[in-house]
């Protein structure tokens, strides 16, 4: 196995020990901040109780609403003169959430990076287009760094200006791209108009992420422009970037267990889960200097995937994000996530590149309106056909997730498009 850091390699046995001593250093540096520090006694628990990284159990989470309730600079833990950056999550309500960083902790992103799209094959004779909105969103210059770390010829191409995004491609020969699956199915539409076929570029992969999409979504994308899409997790409370990332094997993506202690909960518990099983993932950053967050409870719903990977890390492979528990739909008492509509559509060769989930009322009763674009050679004027077709996806959508919804059809490229992370439900039930 080609690696980049021989901390790829370490055995279970060996990340083990390594978290655990940088689990007790976490929790120290940790009662540098007021915040820590009160919450560390109030759950009754001192540095010297956490001798494993079983105990990490013992300390208590912390919640979104934690960070925003030390907006701005509450959970220092060195003086802001050792501060080099600073990070916002794009939640649209209440005070965003912000994350700092000390020179170290630059670093160590991007050797987290680098090492990620090492991984799956990237080198510095790369030409990397980085297809993502700059600015506070850590897709931009958390990518950034990682891709110049590893020596690739880097482009900031920024977020929107498709037909731009297509010349810079072209011109320069572009390898290897990051982008978000659902513009990468947009900028698709935009290759048609410009008459130009995605496989006649240069790339050969492609890094999605940053937004829940299913393996339909991947293999759409690997489809249209013939090349390998690695699936890149992150959160800005943990960095960005650099989290999980799979490796050639394509089979989940590995947590860093050098800088991140994973636990995978359930929701309504807390408890940990049975190995292989669904809840909320929960880290612990390893490494962060100016601001560690302990059990930090992403609301991210996946599962700890058994086994080893064929590639050979142990560092432990979480599955593909099911959808963010904030996410999930309850409609007449069933359970919906946005993913399982997705990867119904998305395995229909007539649905386009897009579609919206609406959640209405009818009268009383709520209901979930689809609405689907059609691609252009079967979005024909025969009504019948249409209808026929209108029926089968709501057929297919009632055998995955058991309520019948409303299915509209659309013109390919009606809906709306962000540049950034896909808005995939509405609600417009109002009075809620
Ligand atoms: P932000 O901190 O604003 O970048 O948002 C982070 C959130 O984006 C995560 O908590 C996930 O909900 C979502 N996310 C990031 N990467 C992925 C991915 N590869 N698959 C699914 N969801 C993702
Ligand atoms: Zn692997």
């Amino acid at each position: 196995m080609e690696y980049l850091h021989k901390e790829e390699l370490l055995t279970r046995q060996e990340l083990n020990r390594l978290q655990q001593v940088r689990l007790k250093n976490t929790v120290f540096q940790c009662t540098k901040s007021s915040f820590y520090r009160n919450k560390l006694a109030y759950a009754g628990v001192r540095v010297g109780d956490i001798n494993s990284v079983q105990e990490v159990q013992k300390l208590p989470f912390t919640t979104k609403e934690d960070l925003r309730s030390q907006y701005p600079y509450g959970l220092l833990t060195v003086p802001v003169d050792k501060l080099v950056r600073l990070h916002a999550s794009s939640g649209t309500t209440g005070a965003p959430t912000v994350i700092v960083h000390t020179r170290n902790d630059l670093n160590t992103w991007a050797d987290l990076v680098a090492r990620c799209m090492h991984m799956v094959g990237v080198r510095d004779t790369d030409v990397f287009q980085n297809i993502s909105g700059y600015g506070l969103f850590t897709g931009g210059l958390g990518i950034h760094y990682g891709a110049e770390r590893l020596g690739c010829l880097t482009i900031p191409a920024g977020a929107g200006n498709s037909k731009r995004q297509i010349k810079l491609l072209k011109d320069f020969k572009v390898t290897v791209a990051h982008i978000i699956p659902s513009y990468a199915l947009h900028l698709s539409t935009v290759f048609d108009e410009m008459g130009v076929d995605p496989k006649s570029l240069y790339l050969r992969i492609l890094l999605i992420g940053a937004e829940p999409h299913t393996e339909e979504i991947r293999q759409r994308i690997e489809d249209i422009y013939g090349v390998k899409a690695y699936n890149s997790y992150g959160l800005s409370e943990m960095n960005g970037p650099g989290v999980a990332f799979e490796c050639e094997c394509q089979e989940g993506m590995h947590i860093w267990e050098d800088a991140y202690l994973p636990e995978i909960v359930d929701p309504e518990t807390l408890e940990p889960v049975p190995e292989g099983e669904v809840g909320e993932l929960v880290l612990t950053t390893l490494t962060r200097e100016g601001m560690p967050i302990i059990r930090y409870r992403t609301k991210d719903l996946t599962r700890f995937i058994p086994g080893k990977c064929p590639c050979g890390r142990e560092h432990r492979r979480i599955d593909r994000i099911l959808g963010r528990s904030d996410d999930m739909i309850i409609l007449k008492g069933v359970n919906i996530y946005p993913m399982q509509v997705e990867k119904v559509l998305m395995s229909m060769p007539e649905v386009g590149q897009n579609y919206l989930i609406e959640l209405i009322k009818e009268g009383y009763l709520d209901q979930m309106r689809v609405k689907v674009e059609i691609r252009e050679e079967y979005f024909v004027e025969d009504m019948r056909a249409l209808k026929e077709l209108q029926q089968k996806i709501a057929h297919k959508l009632k055998d995955e997730i058991l309520i019948t919804p409303r299915v509209e059809l659309v013109e390919s490229n009606s809906l709306p498009k962000t540049e950034g992370k896909a808005k995939r439900v509405v609600d417009l039930r109002g009075g809620k």
